[in-house]
């Protein structure tokens, strides 16, 4: 039967989403804020609800989007990534009004959003982590506390919002006098954030690697992995370069991370797609760090190796299906990896560039290549959301050839108006750790040379613009 389902987000996820929902033969219903009206997503979708002027609280307006389903007759909601996704109020809202969420259950996602209840859980199952704290008491007590497991464990120490998300909120600190000084920072900063300001401790890991798993489960207790996802490469801890499956060779230690994987969404009675985050350390330990109770923005190469569609995958269970496939079933082939292109500066602290109308864009095509975008010539980037533009995930059969046909695709990529990550991600692809599969979370810092490049245009990225400003003269005579 085809039902009407309404997506509650933005950008390139909002277009993701979409077009399952339309393969499905379903409706698809979007909402947009005033900053979006030239969005694609809004053209793309069947209907469009506009929320308000925005920026921002409109997508985060509870009542509103429940409003928008119950008035276009919506049966489901997909909250995508980011905005309400994890917030558990917002899936409590659609369980009341009767709106199928896409995603766990209310309570799921207010467990697990909670690091400190989350970590709980999984100790209870007895899954490995780094050793922490549970929410620091208020005050002086707190620090005190703070102090006392120092001593325990020593520095470096990982400051943590317990609500936190999306690498805000955590902050490595060195010594006593930065914990002291921290913590009160640390919480009103959380508290604006996240409206709490709950904070605790974790044991840093040096050096790690971020390996995590993406899970699926139906709503009648069956629960598969689609293997696991290396998110080593970030910027201020959050990911920018994804691949799948981790480069790690240990097939049998690989096994076992997915296979803890699984007992977390069986220990917290998890449904629909999710992920769960590891650390692994140099001695190849593994420690547990959190779920994500949604679509990831990586979740695209975990699709590429298994050719598994899991946002439709998504959209069958929460509409009551189960799952038609089993682990057996599930065969990791080649290799994936997605490039997050941002309007960014990387030459200045990946400052991001929105504000600016993106005068050329020309995209990659050809075997093995994929593209989740939103931005097409002549859009105007609004300023007030995240940089992503789009992302490049490539597959191939080996590592090798994966990285070689990232390499032909950032150099076809011509976008001109915004800087972006693709110089950066150039100079990625030649760089030996990276052709090697050897990195950590501390690549960024300890390859430098990644931060050395020519902001000079290439022959062809000049004409490509020079073509663009022509077309842009005689479609706008009168623009100044
Ligand atoms: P978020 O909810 O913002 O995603 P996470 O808890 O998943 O926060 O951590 C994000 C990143 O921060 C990790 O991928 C890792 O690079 C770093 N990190 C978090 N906790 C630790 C830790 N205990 N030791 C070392 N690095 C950590
Ligand atoms: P369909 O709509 O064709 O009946 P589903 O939508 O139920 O298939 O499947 C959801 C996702 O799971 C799809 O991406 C599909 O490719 C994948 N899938 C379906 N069957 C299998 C299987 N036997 N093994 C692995 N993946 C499968
Ligand atoms: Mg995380």
């Amino acid at each position: 039967m085809s039902v009407k389902i309404l997506v509650a987000n933005r950008g390139e996820i909002a277009l993701r989403i979409i077009r399952a929902v339309q393969e499905l033969g379903h409706t698809a219903v979007a909402v947009f804020e005033t900053p979006d009206n030239d969005a694609l997503h809004i053209r793309a979708a069947d209907e469009a609800v506009w929320l308000g002027d925005g920026p921002r609280c409109d997508y985060l307006n509870i009542d509103k989007v429940v409003a928008a389903a119950q008035k276009v007759g919506a049966t489901a909601v997909h909250p995508g990534y980011g905005f309400l996704a994890e917030n558990p109020k917002f899936a409590k809202a659609c369980e009341d009004a009767g709106l199928i969420f896409i995603g766990p259950k209310s309570e799921v996602i207010e467990q697990l959003g909670n690091k400190v209840v989350a970590r709980e859980i999984m100790a209870k199952a007895g899954i490995p982590m780094v050793p922490g704290t549970e929410n620091l008491l208020a005050g002086d007590e707190g620090v005190a506390e703070a102090l006392a497991f120092a001593d325990r464990y020593g520095y470096p120490i990982m400051l943590k919002a317990t609500s936190g998300g999306g690498g805000r909120g955590i902050r490595r600190i060195e010594n006593n006098e930065e914990m002291v000084a921290s913590i009160p920072l640390a919480r009103s900063e959380a508290r604006a954030a996240f409206n709490d300001d709950r904070v605790y401790l974790e044991k840093v890991v040096l050096t790690p690697k971020h390996v995590e798993v993406q899970i699926i489960a139906d709503n009648y207790g069956k629960v598969v992995h689609l293997g696991t996802r290396d998110c080593s490469i970030q910027r201020r801890n959050q990911k920018l370069v994804e691949i799948a499956p981790s480069l790690i060779k240990d097939q049998a230690l690989l096994d076992k991370i997915c296979e803890t994987a699984v007992v977390a969404a069986q220990a917290s009675n998890y449904t629909n797609a999710g992920t769960v985050e590891f650390l692994l350390d140099k001695d190849m330990n593994f420690y547990f760090m959190e779920i994500n109770t949604r679509i990831q923005v990586e979740h695209t190469v975990s699709e590429m190796i298994t050719g598994i569609d899991i946002v439709r995958t998504q959209i069958k269970l929460a509409l009551g299906k189960k799952l038609v496939f089993g682990q057996e079933d599930v065969h990791l082939r080649g290799h994936a990896v997605e490039m997050r292109i941002n309007a960014e500066d990387p030459l200045n602290n990946f400052m991001p560039e929105g504000g600016k109308t993106v005068s050329v864009y020309r995209s990659p095509g050809g075997y093995g290549v994929r593209l989740d975008g939103f931005v097409y010539q002549g859009y105007k980037i609004p300023e007030v959301y995240d940089s992503l533009l789009v992302k490049l995930t490539v597959a191939g059969y080996s590592w090798n050839e994966t990285v070689d046909r990232l390499r032909r695709c950032l150099t076809n990529f011509v976008i001109a108006g915004p800087k972006t990550t693709i110089p950066f991600y150039l100079n990625l692809v030649d760089e030996p750790d990276f052709r090697n599969g050897d990195f950590d979370t501390s690549y960024l810092e300890t390859h430098p040379q990644l931060f050395t490049y020519s902001t000079e245009d290439s022959e062809v990225d000049k004409m490509a613009k020079l073509i663009a400003e022509i077309h842009y003269r005689q479609e706008n005579p009168y623009a100044i």
